[in-house]
Parts: structure tokens; C-alpha cells; sequence
């Protein structure tokens, strides 16, 4: 419908102004919550778009009308929208424990409420109370560190940044920019999200030297490549995959000999491995930090969110005198960690020394037991099968992974509610779960939505159920 100039100029003037549209009732309580300019902002823009559209003659008289009277409403909604969090809890129904799009680790209630504690008002991070002279901030976590990696024989230091890759970069600016690196070509990895050995290597100043083969590479290989211009030889956990078959790597203790011989560090990039015994829950072979250093690694990388279940952040453990040269670096400067972190990886550290390993939320879920997990997941089918004869809803056998590039190939036995219905595929009923108030992220497999209990914290079952109810409406 085109409307004529004239009806468009009486349209038009029905518009109110946006202060008019600010004194409607109930705009200054929305103005009090959301802030003026945000709001006035809201009002201008929604006054636009109606002018706009009358001026294409989209409206009639009783439409703008209408448009006018929800003005005000629309623009709660409108900000309410605009003016909420983008970062938002979600329930972790995928099994992955240590899922990196869903934040890997989720931290302990006290590892929360140090942060708190410590971040709501001012801290002694960089204040030595005794002598009342600056401090560091690395004395918080690195006396923690050397007692629960264990005994290693000798004393090390342990720094804190970002994150894993960024410990990676920074060591090798600091211990090897202008000279050679050694590694094997076995061990040129990628990590998710475009971490790749090469690529750093390159950002570091250092020259990547790589030896051996992608299958096998000998000690002999690192030996033959050693020259005046090597600073480093460089051993990196293959952390997110397996090669398996006909290979061949030399051990750390033969690393850590030849570059004894010849003056040069070992340096290895762990990501991640075990630190509270992951044979307990029947995942082997994964390797320690503690087993590193005794094998003579002289300075070691890992995260504190993969290999701890803390927060994210990179660690460097080593030899004191290395260590403190890596930590001279100006980019340890620019890539050191706020207060925030050094309390919750100082609680997370404690957690481990009390062997209190259900108080760290990824072991809690790595130790259930798979009756544990059947008896929530058998409870709440019970319940289902009342609530909502509609949907079709069974416990299977799942298995769980560690995730975040952690012990590749290792599974742990779970259960998983398999959702389905004859009135909407398995991507709708992923969707509904997603669109719920407190977002539920589920895999489909074979037609079904699984939904693996292990990841769900148990005070969230509830949440669940009712989301799972939620969708056959
Ligand atoms: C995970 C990982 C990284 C990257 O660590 P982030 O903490 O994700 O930055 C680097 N190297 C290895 C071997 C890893 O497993």
C-alpha cells in the first residue's frame, strides 16, 4: 500500500519526539537500569526505522498508530536484549571434559572465592608483607609448584603467563632468538585454534632446525644437527594425536645427555599430561612434569587450564637460572597475568597438595565412576518418561574424552541420555536445548541428541529436565 505525501506528513507528526517518548511511564526506571545514553541511543534508533518505513509507505494510519502505543515497550525489550551478557553460562552436556569452545576448565568454589577476595579490594601481589619492599608476583604459585610436581632433585622455578602458547613463544624468544632449535619431525604439531610449532618458532626470532623423520627420529639425528648456532634442542608432547606403527623417539634422559655433552637446555612443551595420576581412572602413559624434570629436562611448558584444571595460563617450570632468564624478557612484561589468576591457580595448587582432587571440578568429573553417572541418568529418565510420554528418551553407553587436547585415543565410560521424537529431528531438539534460559550444549549422533551426564554438575540434573520437558512444547 503507497500512502500520499499528505497522509505521509500526518503520519509523520504522529511520531513523538524522543523526549516525549523518554516521559512515558515507566521509561525512567528503564533509564535508571539500563543508562540514559544507552537508552536515548534505543529510542533514536526505533524512531528511525518508523520513520523510514513510512517514508517507503510501508504503514497505514492505524499501523503507526500502533507502532507509537508499543513504542515503549519495545524499547525495554530492545534494550534488555542489547544490554545483557554475551558471555553466559552453559550446561556441558558433550562428555569433552576439558571442552575449549565451552572455556576447558571450570574452576573450584575456592579457587572463586579467592578471586574474589582477592580482586574486590587491593592485594599484596607485587608486596613482600615482612619487609614491606615491592615483591614478585611469581612467589604466590612458585612455592606451590616445586611441592606438588614432588620430589625431582633438584630446585626449580616456576613462572606464570596467558597461556600455554604463549609460555611456548616466550621461552624460546628468551632462551634461543637468533640461534637454531632443534625438533623432530615428528613433533611439528598443531594444536587447535592455530597453534603450530613452526609458525611460533618463527614469531620467536629462533630458526627451527627440524630432524628424523615424521615416524621415527633417532638420537643420533638431534647430534648430527648440533652446530655452533644451536641454542636449544626442543621436545613437544604430540598432546591431541597418536602415531602408532613403525616409530622411533628418543627418550628425555638421552636428550637431556646429549645436550648436557654439548652445553645446550632441553626444553619440552607439555600442554598437557598428568599430575594426579590419571592410571587411577585407567588412562595411562600420559606423561608428568615431575618425570620430565627427573629425566634431566632442563625447563618445561604446559597449561594451567589442560594439565591443572585451573585457570588458563601458560607455566614455566625449570632450572632456576633459566627461568629467571626467561623471566627477565620484556615479553614476559607483556604477557604476564593479573592478580586474578594467581589466586585461583594459588587455591588449585592447594587443592592438589591436600589431594583434595574432587574439590578441582574437571577431576571431579574425570574420577566419577560410570554407576555414579548411571544412577542420575536411570533417575532422570524415570522422570521423563512421566513428564513427557512424547519424546523418546533412553540411557545409553557413552564414552567421555578428557578434551582440550589431552590424552588423544583415551575415552572413560559414561552414560548419556538419547533424546528423540517422532514430531522433530535431533537438530531441533539440539536447538530448543541451546535456546534455553541457561543454554544446554549436546551432541547428535544417529538421529538422537545425546546427553552426557559426566559434564553436567549434578546440581544442574534439574536443569536439564526441565529443559529436555521444555522442548516437547
Ligand atoms: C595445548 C597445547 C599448547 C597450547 O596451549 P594453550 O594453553 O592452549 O595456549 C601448546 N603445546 C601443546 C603441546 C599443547 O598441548
Amino acid at each position: 500500500m503507497v500512502s500520499s505525501i499528505s497522509t505521509q506528513q500526518d503520519q509523520f507528526r504522529l511520531l513523538p519526539s524522543i523526549d516525549e517518548l523518554l516521559r512515558s511511564e515507566g521509561m525512567q526506571a528503564v533509564m535508571a537500569r539500563e543508562g540514559r545514553a544507552a537508552t536515548v541511543a534505543a529510542a533514536r534508533r526505533l524512531l528511525d526505522e518508523l520513520r523510514a518505513r513510512i517514508a517507503r509507505g510501508e504503514m497505514d494510519q492505524a499501523q503507526v498508530m500502533a507502532a507509537v502505543e508499543e513504542a515503549p515497550s519495545e524499547l525495554v525489550h530492545r534494550l534488555r536484549e542489547t544490554m545483557a551478557y554475551s558471555l553466559r553460562q552453559v550446561i556441558n552436556a558433550t562428555g569433552v571434559i576439558l571442552h575449549t569452545n565451552l572455556g576447558r576448565a571450570p574452576l573450584s568454589g575456592e579457587a572463586l572465592r579467592h578471586v574474589v577476595e582477592v580482586a574486590q579490594g587491593y592485594s599484596n601481589v607485587e608486596l613482600d608483607l615482612a619487609t614491606g619492599e615491592r615483591g614478585k608476583r611469581d612467589v604466590h604459585v612458585d612455592r606451590l609448584f616445586a611441592r606438588v610436581f614432588g620430589e625431582i632433585g633438584r630446585e626449580v622455578a616456576t613462572i606464570v603467563v596467558n597461556n600455554n602458547a604463549a609460555a611456548v613463544l616466550l621461552t624460546l624468544n628468551a632462551l634461543a632468538e637468533g640461534g637454531e632449535v632443534i625438533v623432530s619431525r615428528g613433533e611439528l604439531v598443531e594444536i587447535g585454534g592455530s597453534f603450530r610449532i613452526p609458525d611460533v618458532m618463527a614469531k620467536s626470532g629462533a630458526v627451527l632446525r627440524d630432524v628424523g623423520t615424521t615416524n621415527r627420529t633417532r638420537i643420533g639425528d638431534y647430534e648430527q644437527a648440533i652446530n655452533e648456532r644451536t641454542k636449544l634442542l626442543l621436545r613437544v608432547h604430540r598432546s591431541n594425536f597418536e602415531i602408532t606403527g613403525f616409530t622411533e623417539q628418543p627418550s628425555l634422559e638421552e636428550m637431556a645427555a646429549v645436550g648436557r655433552k654439548h652445553g645446550i637446555p632441553v626444553m619440552e612443551d607439555l600442554g598437557s599430561g598428568d599430575i594426579f595420576g590419571l592410571s587411577s581412572i585407567g588412562i595411562r602413559d600420559e606423561p608428568t612434569i615431575a618425570a620430565s624434570l627427573r629425566a634431566g629436562v632442563d625447563v618445561v611448558t604446559f597449561s594451567g587450564d589442560k594439565l591443572l584444571g585451573g585457570p588458563q595460563a601458560g607455566l614455566i617450570t625449570g632450572n632456576r637460572e633459566l627461568v629467571a632468564r626467561v623471566r627477565k624478557n620484556p615479553l614476559f612484561r607483556a604477557l604476564r597475568v593479573d592478580k586474578m589468576f594467581y589466586a585461583a591457580l594459588e587455591a588449585t595448587l592447594l587443592a592438589y597438595l591436600r589431594e583434595d582432587y574432587d574439590a578441582i571440578p574437571a577431576l571431579r568429573m574425570m574420577r566419577l565412576t560410570e554407576e555414579q553417572i548411571d544412577e542420575r541418568a536411570e533417575h532422570m529418565m524415570r522422570k521423563l518418561h512421566i513428564s513427557t510420554p512424547r519424546l523418546n528418551v533412553e540411557v545409553v553407553q557413552a564414552r567421555s574424552v578428557i578434551g582440550g587436547g589431552s590424552a588423544p585415543g583415551a575415552t572413560l565410560p559414561s552414560r548419556a541420555l538419547a533424546v528423540s521424537s517422532p514430531e522433530m529431528g535431533a537438530d531441533e531438539i539440539a536447538m530448543k536445548l541451546r535456546e534455553w534460559s541457561t543454554p544446554i550444549i549436546a551432541r547428535v549422533e544417529e538421529g538422537r541428541v545425546l546427553l552426557d551426564l559426566r559434564t553436567v554438575d549434578p546440581s544442574q540434573d534439574e536443569v536439564v529436565l526441565r529443559a529436555v520437558e521444555g522442548t516437547s512444547n
